[in-house]
């Protein structure tokens, strides 16, 4: 694959089309871009394809900005001079599409279709037909009488060759092959409106860009023959195309938009890490090798390879990516970045808000192994930042857990915690033996008592760690409210 492979910088582009939020699929396709640039020493495009104007929106756009600034996908040109860069756009860029149809047109590449447009807001209805294959051939005087006649100017179509075949090159598929018989007769170049289809847009986007190297998702395919020739019309050298094996759903089905879980937004809020998502992206048709699942994008791209690339389609497996996000939470972020990353979910559950940094610091210690995303960490840590509440349910834990001995040993543990030596968690480990030792019941018993007491809960970190962050004045005034409790319901 030396051809495919050479070290020389690869010139490559994501190409979204702002039609929605950006989807994971999408941020897979730009993923793969991004390595293949930075592997390279190359250049990463983001182009935005604005063209259909009925799709055009804002706010999508935004919406891929963010999710690849968020995922740290970087592009590295723009419009403009000097970063940071706006994308381009193809809106901005009509005129190029213009003149190069124009081109076309004066080359016998390309004619003028004068049938009526279609209605406003509709998209023309697929014409198996090809009634307008008969202005391929009109003499130029039918032409300027039609143009006379019509009230807007016409579509232009590409005349597409009417036997033989057109043969395409894909890294990842090797030699595709069409009957020219049956690729989409004669389409769209330019519509009426004076706007781009995709193909030709793409077409002279990818040559004026330089692009080398086009990777994009496999449902592209059946548009590239069409690429394949306009590239050949205008003269052009094609370039290395590579299409990205389908992303599917767990059961195989197609990952649509409509899905749930399809929206890289929706990970994000849900307490998802960057790194986690790019690194399970880049999973979906490679792998890093030596049995290696965890790694930067930076690692990946010292390796990665599109001759690498798997034509098999890639099941999204949520499942996979909560382990992998478990995984880099747990081992590879630093306690400080974890805090830094978990605050704004602990601000939203309305937690943590005046809290010295230190204190929140040791809480967040103890849950960093234990939480698979960053959503869970309010409901993890919230009894470090909110008092438990000592009340019938906490009485029926309490009960359940130690019986008819229960305030007893609460009591008998205040009183040992009250005289323990607080500068480690084995004192406070031996002070709650004194308790066991006193009481004869099996060693769980206080234990768990004052795991109730103190959190409100039957799970939590360990309880002597969990108590030197408590510090000793919130542990006796939660064991005192819960054996309150506990006399104020009968029990003691
Ligand atoms: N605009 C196309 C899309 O929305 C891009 C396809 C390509 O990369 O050529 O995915």
């Amino acid at each position: 694959m030396a051809e495919t492979e050479s070290r020389t910088p690869m010139r490559v582009r994501f190409a979204p089309s702002p039609t929605g939020y950006l989807h994971v699929g999408g941020a897979r396709s730009a993923l793969f871009n991004w390595l293949a640039a930075h592997q390279s020493g190359g250049t990463f495009i983001l182009r935005i394809e604005d063209t259909d104007q009925r799709r055009l929106n804002e706010d999508s756009l935004d919406a891929i900005t963010d999710g690849l600034r968020w995922l740290g996908l970087q592009w590295d040109e723009g419009p403009e001079v000097g970063g940071p860069y706006a994308p381009y756009r193809q809106s901005e860029r009509l005129p190029l599409y213009q003149e190069w149809v124009r081109w076309l047109l004066d080359h016998g590449f390309a004619y003028e279709d004068f049938d009526p447009p279609p209605p406003p807001g509709k998209n023309a209805v697929p014409d198996t037909t090809h009634t307008y294959r008969k202005y391929r051939d009109w003499t130029p005087a039918q032409r300027d009488e039609a143009r006379a006649r019509a009230d807007q100017p016409p579509a232009i179509r590409f005349k597409t060759p009417l036997d033989g075949e057109t043969v395409a090159h894909d890294v990842v598929r090797g030699e595709i092959r069409w009957q020219n018989s049956e690729i989409p007769a004669d389409p769209v170049l330019l519509k009426y409106d004076g706007f781009p289809t995709y193909s030709l847009a793409v077409v002279v986007d990818d040559h004026f860009m330089a692009i080398t190297h086009i990777m994009r998702a496999v449902e592209w395919i059946p548009t590239l023959p069409i690429h394949a020739l306009l590239y050949d019309a205008f003269g052009w050298e094609r370039p290395i195309w590579c299409h990205l094996p389908l992303v599917t759903r767990t059961d195989g089905k197609k990952f649509s938009k409509r899905h749930g879980d399809s929206a890289l937004h929706e990970y994000r809020e849900q307490g998802f890490l960057p790194e986690a998502l790019v690194n399970f992206c880049a999973l979906l048709g490679w792998s890093f090798g030596d049995d290696i699942e965890l790694f930067t994008k930076e690692e990946a791209a010292a390796r990665f390879r599109i001759a690498d690339v798997r034509p098999a389609p890639s099941a999204w497996d949520k499942d996979k990516l909560l382990w992998m996000n478990g995984q880099w939470i747990n081992h590879r972020l630093t306690l400080d970045d974890f805090v830094e990353r978990s605050l704004p979910f602990l601000h939203d559950a309305g937690l943590a808000h005046d809290t010295p940094h230190d204190y929140v610091r040791r809480a967040l210690s103890l849950e960093k192994e234990r939480v698979k995303t960053l959503a869970e960490v309010p409901e993890a840590t919230r009894f470090f930042f909110a008092e438990p509440h000592a009340d019938a349910s906490m009485v029926a834990l309490l009960k359940k857990q130690g019986g008819d001995q229960a305030a007893a040993i609460l009591e008998a543990a205040l009183n040992a915690l009250a005289d323990a030596d607080w500068s480690s968690r084995d004192h406070l480990v031996a002070a709650i033996d004194t308790v066991v030792q006193q009481s004869g019941v099996k060693r769980g018993v206080p234990f768990g008592l004052l795991r109730i007491a103190t959190t409100g809960r039957t799970a939590a970190p360990d309880q002597a760690d969990l108590m030197l962050v408590l510090g000793p004045g919130r542990v006796e005034q939660r064991i005192r409210a819960a054996f309150d409790a506990l006399k104020a319901a009968g029990e003691g």
